[in-house]
């Protein structure tokens, strides 16, 4: 994954990219990431970034010059990008996306907006306006580091093991199945003895009657969308007739 990040606080971004296996991954060249600070593109004497709304009303709004001259800048080296603009009012993003984007060849610029948002313009400049959910940040910062880890995760190479985004929830319609690790027994809380039988048949079952019952009580939604197996309609069967019978 290639991407420009276009912001006003660089040091937000540099701090996340700087630990653990985002770090890694740009070692190995998986994720590369240039951050441009958007008030080195202003032209005036007070490097002004922003100004009062037309129309009047409460906040600031980031003014277009800056953002047009960074992606004329962008632009210059002539490789194809695909232009991210961080909003509330995005379409929302979810792991079909980060799936989409992890196969996407084109450089990502991600532009974070600050105060009320930016000058309406500079939409004429965006590929997809994208939210990371229904409530307002201060920036658009989190919401640029929220996709460059979902999509990292997903490029072949970034985990330790490839397994773990094959497992993880999302990737197979609901959520993931509980994990437990050592010891055993913890202030009275006891592993599923299922995990140490070495049945591993049985573990795949139980893990994924975990995942249903879970996503079921959880996020109902997830269930009636995805593609059920015949071992899935067998499990919600026996969720179903449990449930009649505890009521
Ligand atoms: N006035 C805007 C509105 O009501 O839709 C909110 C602006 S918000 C305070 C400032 C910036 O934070 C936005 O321009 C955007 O870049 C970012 N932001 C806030 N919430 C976000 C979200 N849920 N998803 C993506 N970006 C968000």
């Amino acid at each position: 994954m290639k991407c420009d990040v276009l912001t006003l606080f660089p040091e937000i971004i540099t701090a996340y990219l700087n630990e653990s296996i985002l770090k890694r991954a740009r070692a190995a060249n998986l994720l590369e990431v240039n951050i441009h600070n958007i008030r080195d593109f202003t032209s005036d004497p007070h490097r002004s970034v922003d100004d009062y709304p037309f129309g009047g009303g409460a906040g600031m709004v980031l003014k277009p010059e800056p953002l047009f001259s960074a992606m004329d800048f962008l632009e210059k080296d002539g490789e194809p990008r695909r232009v991210i603009l961080l909003t509330p009012q995005g379409r929302p993003f979810h792991q079909a996306l980060a799936e989409e984007y992890a196969g996407e060849t084109r450089r990502f610029v991600f532009i974070c907006g600050r105060y009320e948002g930016v000058d309406e313009r500079v939409k004429t400049l965006v590929d997809d306006e994208i939210s990371i959910g229904d409530y307002v940040m201060t920036g658009g910062e989190l919401a640029a580091l929220v996709i460059m880890d979902a999509v990292t995760r997903l490029v072949p190479g970034a985990l330790g093991d490839e397994r773990s985004v094959e497992d993880e929830s999302f990737s197979w319609g609901i959520f993931d199945y509980p994990h437990y690790t050592r010891p055993r027994e913890f202030r009275g809380l006891h592993v599923p003895p299922v995990l140490v039988s070495g049945d591993h048949k049985e573990i795949a079952y139980w893990r994924r009657k975990q995942a249903l019952i879970k996503t079921l009580e959880l996020r109902p939604d997830l269930v009636e969308k995805m593609e059920l197996t015949d071992i899935d309609r067998k499990i919600l069967s026996e969720i179903t007739k449990k449930a009649g019978e505890d009521a």
